[in-house]
């Protein structure tokens, strides 16, 4: 079985279409991290698209800012304007599905959290070394898969030491490890490459393996001045940062 694994897709359609056309040749089943909304332009397709196609969904940061799980003021302002923004253009269905989605979810020997297994509404971020190998104590799964800080990588423990790398890692899994993977972003890439991020997990071949995908780049730019949202939200697009 092979899993595409999406987070951060944050509305914005055009990656999440290039994704999902990319693991429809590459992956089995599809599960999503988190922050299907935000930023973006069309947070209701994407909310759509992914209550089709994805197996299992957890809730991110932005799923309880807009639902009004979690207090708005805790967001920056941008995050703040885009989530009043994405409020308005949920119905009450989205809304409740969104509301409705769980902080962790389990699929085969893997913990899907948004931000940290420990404590996983206090969305901690796991970006140095040490935040990721302290949060291995806090899931009991072979892997555990992350996103939130939009900046993939993994860390691994097991009994030759710890190991940690950033960026578009490409992993086979050792039977006598566990491992840590941020799959980075789909739909708000931050580590200097515009393109989409999301990782394939093959179980059978026991390997992880980050993806990027290039998208429309300059089409969500446009939905996100059209919409009236901050243009710093489509300038990073373009940034990738
Ligand atoms: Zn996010």
């Amino acid at each position: 079985m092979r899993y595409a694994v999406l987070s951060d897709v944050h509305g914005n359609l055009e990656a999440l279409e290039a994704v999902l056309a990319d693991a429809a040749a590459h992956a089995d089943a599809v599960v999503c991290l988190g922050d299907v909304v935000g930023y973006g332009a069309d947070p209701v397709p994407c909310v759509e698209r992914l209550a089709e196609r994805a197996q299992a969904v957890v809730a991110g940061n932005h799923e309880h800012g807009v639902t009004g799980l979690m207090d708005l003021a805790w967001f920056n302002t941008h995050a703040r304007a885009a989530a009043e923004w994405t409020r308005e253009q949920l119905d009450d269905d989205h809304s409740a599905w969104l509301a409705a989605l769980p902080l962790t979810a389990q699929v085969a020997d893997a913990t899907l959290v948004h931000a940290s297994p420990r404590q996983p509404d206090e969305w901690d971020y796991l970006v140095s070394a040490e935040d990721g190998f302290a949060a291995f104590d806090a899931f009991d799964t072979r892997v555990c898969f992350v996103g939130h800080s939009h900046l993939p990588g993994a860390w691994s423990l097991g009994s030759s030491g710890r190991e940690h790398e950033g960026g578009n890692i490409d992993v086979t899994l050792d039977a006598g490890r566990r491992y840590l993977v941020n799959v980075g972003s789909v739909g708000q890439p931050r580590d200097r490459d515009v393109r989409a991020a999301y990782a394939v997990w093959d179980a059978d071949a026991r390997r992880i393996q980050i993806r990027r995908v290039p998208y429309d780049v300059r089409a969500a730019r446009a939905k996100i001045a059209a919409a009236g949202l901050p243009r710093f939200l489509a300038d990073r697009l373009a940034a990738g940062a």
